[in-house]
């Protein structure tokens, strides 16, 4: 299940961004009515209180006249019981990937709860209600099993169903295969069945209900001084996500950004008597850089504590070596990321290292050992106990000495850095694990992010 999970966490790139979803597209559903996509993760669901109180937000967008569609998670904690069930129920030593569709079938059940209780407790209190399962939409997709990717959503039924002011309330995370097999979206899927969702209906925004109330300029446990963004950029808040960052499933983000879906991040903990007296919630919105007026060169430093690092030592320098170690480690569906080559001690030789999810580890050294005589290297070096840490922002396109700043402020605290990896609006360090926290506050307090969130 964490190799599921990692493949979706991880290794993104901008090209991938394309239009995912062949769309109805009717213009006309804006001129009608305005609909809304609201979703609520699990905590906000764990239990029949907490989604009474989901119940409030929800008839608060029904009573000002939407036309509302809700996604739901499963209750907190509920889908890793279920994935724990199915571990067991499989047996021990061998791989839940050999019977994803299954898989499927029970870890998608706990998202059918919560859209029947909701359904449930709205038409208690005399609202128009109903529950969607992804089949009955129906949210195709590919039948990539444990990961699976929408292909299409229909807007008639769910559309028609919430213009006529039932509301409508949606399983997240799953959806039906060609095959006619249940599927689900990865860990955190939920997210983008809402997003998947508002661009398919073009509702005005999506909303998505959290236990914080929106996106921190860094881990807020780490740094007392984070402070919530009112605005981010899809393009570094695809970084976030995929960097550390769990408020939103990366995939989610992505198609945000291809659908210009308007996206908010808010707390469904906030008192929603105090939103229907038109108290203005706390939010981050997350839209297209040229929305943002007040532009900032950093806008988060992230970390991720499950990265490892693996080095292949004295490799033969020459030709071929390198493509056929990352084009093996690529068919296996291991993910590397930050790479780095330097001269072994040997004459000819080099050493290769690089980071990849602490999870694939194991996978990984299986597979090198049996290259050991291809590949022609010594030794091969695994370290768990390495972090990621990154700063983020679009404002380094244009600005110079972002990274010498990192690296300085980096120094000043003797944290040695392993391996460096960038792209045009990020830069990420591997360093030893017991100094993540040191780098993260030390890095936030560096680009001055206390004072930009608060003057933003
Ligand atoms: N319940 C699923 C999970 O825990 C999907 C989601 O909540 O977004 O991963
Ligand atoms: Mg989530």
């Amino acid at each position: 299940m964490i190799l599921i999970y990692t493949a979706y966490s991880r290794g993104y790139s901008l090209s991938y961004i394309v239009k995912e979803m062949p769309m109805s597209s009717s213009p006309q559903h804006k001129m009608t009515n305005s609909r809304v996509v609201l979703k609520f993760g699990g905590t906000s669901v764990a239990d029949l209180d907490r989604i009474a109180n989901v119940a409030e937000f929800v008839k608060l967008e029904a009573d000002a006249g939407y036309g509302v569609v809700v996604v739901v998670s499963a209750m907190a904690g509920e889908t890793n019981r279920l994935v724990d069930l199915v571990h067991r129920a499989i047996g021990t030593g061998i791989s839940v990937d050999s019977n994803l569709r299954e898989y499927d079938a029970v870890v998608s059940s706990g998202e059918q709860v919560t859209s029947g209780l909701l359904a449930l407790t709205l038409q208690r209190q005399g609202y128009r209600a109903r529950s969607w399962q992804g089949w009955q939409i129906p949210l195709k997709t590919s039948d990539g099993h444990g990961r699976a990717r929408i292909a299409s959503i229909p807007d008639d039924v769910v559309g028609a169903a919430v213009d006529s002011g039932e509301i409508a309330i949606v399983a997240g995370f799953q959806g039906i295969t060609e095959e006619g097999r249940i599927s689900t979206l990865g860990r955190g899927g939920s997210d983008t069945t809402a997003v998947a969702l508002a661009a398919a209906l073009g509702a005005e925004r999506c909303d998505i209900y959290t236990d914080i109330d929106g996106v921190y300029t860094t881990d807020p446990r780490i740094s007392s001084n984070a402070r919530r963004l009112e605005r981010i950029s899809y393009e570094e808040m695809l970084e976030m996500a995929s960097l550390g960052a769990k408020v939103l499933q990366t995939r989610s983000v992505e198609l945000a950004m291809a659908h210009n879906v308007n996206l908010r991040v808010l707390s469904s903990f906030a008192d929603p008597k105090e939103a229907r007296n038109g108290a203005l919630q706390p939010c981050t919105v997350i839209c297209s850089e040229d929305e943002i007026v007040e532009q900032h060169i950093v806008s988060g430093v992230t970390h991720s504590d499950s990265e490892a690092k693996i080095s292949l030592m004295t490799v033969p320098d020459e030709p071929g070596r390198a493509a056929r170690i990352f084009t093996e480690l690529a068919a296996a569906d291991i993910n590397v990321d930050m790479i780095v080559q330097s001269a072994a001690k040997t004459a000819k030789a080099a050493n290769i290292s690089f980071s990849l999810d602490e999870a694939d580890v194991a996978r990984a050294q299986e597979l090198l050992a049996t290259l050991k005589q291809d590949i022609g290297y010594t030794d091969v070096v695994a370290d768990r106990n390495v972090s990621k840490v990154s700063v983020i922002g679009v404002g380094m396109k244009s600005h110079a000495g972002v990274a010498a700043t990192m690296f300085q402020t980096l120094a000043e605290r003797s944290i040695n850095i392993l391996n460096i990896s960038t792209s045009e609006i990020r830069i990420s360090v591997l360093i030893h694990s017991e100094y993540t926290e040191l780098a993260v506050r030390a890095l936030h307090q560096a680009y001055g992010l206390q004072e930009m969130a608060e003057t933003s």
